[in-house]
């Protein structure tokens, strides 16, 4: 192994909250500055003490592991605090940067109201790698953590998102995958994408095509392991046809209210609410005829 560099020689850290990336595949990639940090601490806040245990045991050091989620009690959240002012308390999850769809967020926001010395230690993100691994535009992106589980939250939320303007990165997992792919090719239109798998470990690949595409190949056999979906910003498409519009309200409006079809339609169809309501409402009527 290289000379770990002059973060090791460093004298004892000051007290306070360092949050900690790690890697996400490779051990490789655990800066030499997160691994002198996590030898000083007095204790590590960790999402998972067994995993945080095996980064630990690689380095050849010993330091205290507590338990930390953002649903934990109230009282170790305050006690890690206490802690924080007076001594270096690090801060991991299970791997890749914490309270990026992990633990965290209520510890920073409370240690900060509390006055904590708060240092983050940049590192490994599945989103930003995978980001960077898609040829997709990096100028403009919108990270929105996982679709939700169930199909009419996730329609919504794909709706919400149709009409942004930027890249979107989404965490997935290789049972869902080609599930989520197909609600996003019908909410979203038959966009260019990547599917990111297994970022730095020995089967990384990241596969290129439209949503369409992608869902047809992974519809054969879920793969395995961890995965992070990026799709391109909606294009200057033309404005869809009466057909396409009539189709997306029939189906919205056979599950879901009045005013959520019309804000889900509008939304993936970039159509102006006012006109997809007054079309919404000649539908109704002709269907109650
Ligand atoms: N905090 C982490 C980060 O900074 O990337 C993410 C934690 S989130 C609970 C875990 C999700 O990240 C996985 O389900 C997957 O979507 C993505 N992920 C983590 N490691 C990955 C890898 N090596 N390759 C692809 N995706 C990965």
């Amino acid at each position: 192994m290289n000379p770990p560099g002059p973060y090791f020689e460093s004298a004892g850290l000051t007290p306070g909250l360092y949050i900690v990336a790690t890697p996400i595949g490779n051990l490789g990639d655990l800066s030499p500055r997160a691994a002198a940090t996590l030898a000083r601490a007095a204790v590590i806040a960790a999402e998972d003490t067994r995993v945080t245990a095996k980064l630990l045991h690689h380095l050849g050091v010993r330091v205290p592991m507590l338990a930390y989620h953002d649903h934990s009690d109230d009282s170790v959240r305050r006690g890690l605090i206490a802690r924080a002012l007076v001594e270096p308390v690090a801060l991991t999850s299970d791997a890749g940067t914490p309270l990026i769809s992990d633990p965290g967020f209520k510890l920073v926001r409370d240690a900060r109201a509390a006055g904590v010395n708060i240092v983050t230690l940049p590192g490994p993100c599945a989103a930003i790698a995978a980001l960077t691994l898609s040829g997709l535009p990096t100028d403009r992106f919108l990270f929105a953590g996982f679709l939700p589980a169930k199909a009419g939250a996730r329609t919504t939320a794909i709706a919400e998102l149709a009409s942004i303007r930027a890249t979107l990165v989404l965490y997935e997992s290789g049972p869902r995958l080609a599930a989520s792919l197909a609600a996003l090719a019908a909410g979203m239109g038959n966009r260019e994408a990547a599917v990111a798998r297994e970022i730095s470990k020995r089967f990384e690949e990241c596969v290129t095509g439209t949503l369409s595409d992608l869902a047809a190949r992974y519809a054969e056999a879920a793969p395995r392991g961890e995965i992070v979906i990026t799709i391109a910003p909606p294009g200057e498409a033309p404005p869809p046809d009466a057909e396409t519009l009539d189709e997306a309200l029939r189906t919205a409006l056979s599950r879901t209210s009045l005013k959520s079809a019309v804000a889900e339609v509008s939304s993936a169809l970039g159509l102006p609410r006012s006109d997809v309501y007054a079309r919404a409402l000649e539908l109704k009527a002709d269907a109650g005829a």
